[in-house]
């Protein structure tokens, strides 16, 4: 097996032992890039000449005897909405082509802390609005599955990269499913953690009371690896949690007994792809096999979930994205007279459709005389769906859906059809309106070779027993990898 398909946890054995170098490593990766990227473009910026000097500088210090992290010297990669100091973060939107941040994101930070490798900046949907990657400034990063299929959104530059080895692993973002569906569509692991555990600081913000940081990586262990190193309260981020964080792990156990697992069957019964449910059903019965109970629950207001997040996600953007004025920074429209036109004309030149459409959205269920019918009955939809959740996790300890309702789709097949496409988050965006943790673990493929993802959400701070039961499907299902002949890319 080459450097680049193999795992974080593999890799930092091979280094920590000195059976590798990072500059090998690194240059691995940079090679496959080399072969892959101009069929995948999963990414907006690589950083080769800055990530082979902190290659060489953590081979370095480890030549020198020096204690280091389990990421020091691993390739990774971040999506472009996590600023990072000195190198361009561009959101995918033409609004900030050129903009290149003046300090790193806090989760960014840490990873350097870390003597983490960083390769470049990753493609997504322009501002994270988007389940396809297909609203990127910068063009559509294809699946390295099938490059005729979208590789998910909107962290698809994330998972693109990480399932065809481009990176060891990556940091995307989850309003309302971004990494866990990409994931689940690159056969990759995703996870979104609990609401507040990794700081916000420095991620470019979408809908803040949904926004959280997250780790793409090939397995279950590489995850838990990811997550101990981002987590911890961050004071320039007022939603991050105080609170004492363990080392997460994931090595395989044999037994869950005693795990409740409940089963929404009334909202994924609405899944029509018998692969998807077939696949999903395997996985559960992994679970059960080895220890799991499984019960059929039913969530009080289910049905509000996607319409109360396109809601409050949209009317947050709305306000968060005002600040692309034109005047403190970003693209700035030419040949304007007058305050009004360099607000208009920058907008309207500056942002994609998708983005355009959130913001009008937005503003049209924050305005005087539709707030209390719209966004305000959104937010009491969303109180009514942490109520039932906490009841249903007074009786299981995880609820499984399958991520998504189907496999990777054709490109194009969804862009002009936008409530179509917002249909992908159906299963996702609970765990964003109630903060909880979730995880999407691949259970195998249909069909055509595609992946599917299972997805599992535990009770706030639960992403240990997320580990656990995502580890046993893991090894029973095994790593799923590109096929070898139809590695074309
Ligand atoms: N697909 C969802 C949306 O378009 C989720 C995006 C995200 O999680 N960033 O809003």
């Amino acid at each position: 097996m080459q450097l680049y398909d193999m795992t974080l946890h593999e890799l930092s054995d091979m280094l920590a032992k000195r059976k590798i170098s990072s500059k090998e490593l690194t240059l691995s990766v940079l090679d496959r890039i080399d072969v892959t990227e101009s069929r995948l473009n999963s990414f907006i910026t690589i950083d080769r000449q800055g990530a082979l000097k902190q290659a060489e500088s953590v081979d370095f210090k480890r030549s020198k005897g020096e204690n280091l992290s389990v990421l020091a010297g691993i390739p990774i990669g971040l999506k472009d909405n996590i600023c990072t100091k000195g190198l361009r973060t561009t959101c995918a939107s033409k609004m900030l082509e050129n903009y290149v941040p003046p300090y790193s994101a806090t989760a960014a930070q840490k990873l350097s802390e870390c003597d983490a490798v960083i390769i470049g900046k990753l493609n997504m949907d322009e501002f994270a609005m988007g389940s396809s990657t297909e609203n990127s400034f910068f063009g559509v990063t294809k699946n390295p599955f099938d490059v005729t299929k979208v590789a998910g959104g909107s962290s698809g530059g994330c998972a693109a990269a990480v399932s065809s080895g481009e990176v060891i692993a990556a940091l995307g973002s989850d309003t309302g499913g971004s990494v866990r569906q990409p994931a689940s569509f690159c056969g990759a692991v995703g996870l979104k953690p609990t609401y507040g555990t990794v700081s916000r600081y420095g991620l470019v913000a979408f809908a803040s009371s949904l926004d959280q940081i997250g780790p793409i990586c090939k397995c279950v262990r590489d995850c838990a690896i990811m997550l101990s190193h981002i987590v911890g309260h961050d004071k320039h981020d007022p939603t991050s949690l105080n609170r004492g964080y363990p080392t997460f792990s994931a090595d395989t156990i044999s037994s869950l007994d005693g795990l409740r697992i409940g089963l929404p069957t009334d909202l994924y019964e609405k899944c029509t792809d018998p692969d998807v449910l077939a696949r999903f059903e395997d996985a559960v019965r992994i679970l059960e096999k080895h220890g799991a109970c499984v019960k059929h629950i039913s969530i009080e207001g289910i049905r509000f979930a996607l319409p109360a997040y396109y809601v409050i996600s949209s009317a947050e953007a709305s306000s968060n994205l005002a600040r692309f004025d034109g005047v403190r920074y970003g693209f700035r429209a030419d040949g304007i007279s007058g305050i009004n036109e360099l607000y208009t004309k920058t907008r309207s030149q500056g942002f994609g459709d998708e983005c355009k459409r959130r913001i009008l959205l937005g503003t049209f269920v924050l305005s005087e005389g539709y707030r209390d019918k719209y966004y305000k009955k959104a937010v009491t939809a969303s109180r009514l769906l942490v109520h039932s959740v906490k009841q249903q996790f007074e009786n299981v300890d995880l609820i499984a859906t399958p991520t998504c309702a189907e496999t990777a789709f054709d490109i194009g097949k969804k862009v002009s059809d936008p409530v179509q496409m917002y249909h992908s988050d159906i299963f996702t965006v609970l765990a964003n309106l109630t903060g909880m943790p979730a995880i999407s673990v691949p259970c195998g493929l249909d069909k055509d070779g595609l992946p599917v993802g299972i997805q599992l959400m535990a009770n706030s701070f639960g992403e240990q027993t997320l580990f656990d039961a995502a580890s046993v499907i893991e090894a029973c299902v095994g790593r799923i990898m590109r096929r070898c002949e139809n590695d074309r890319i």
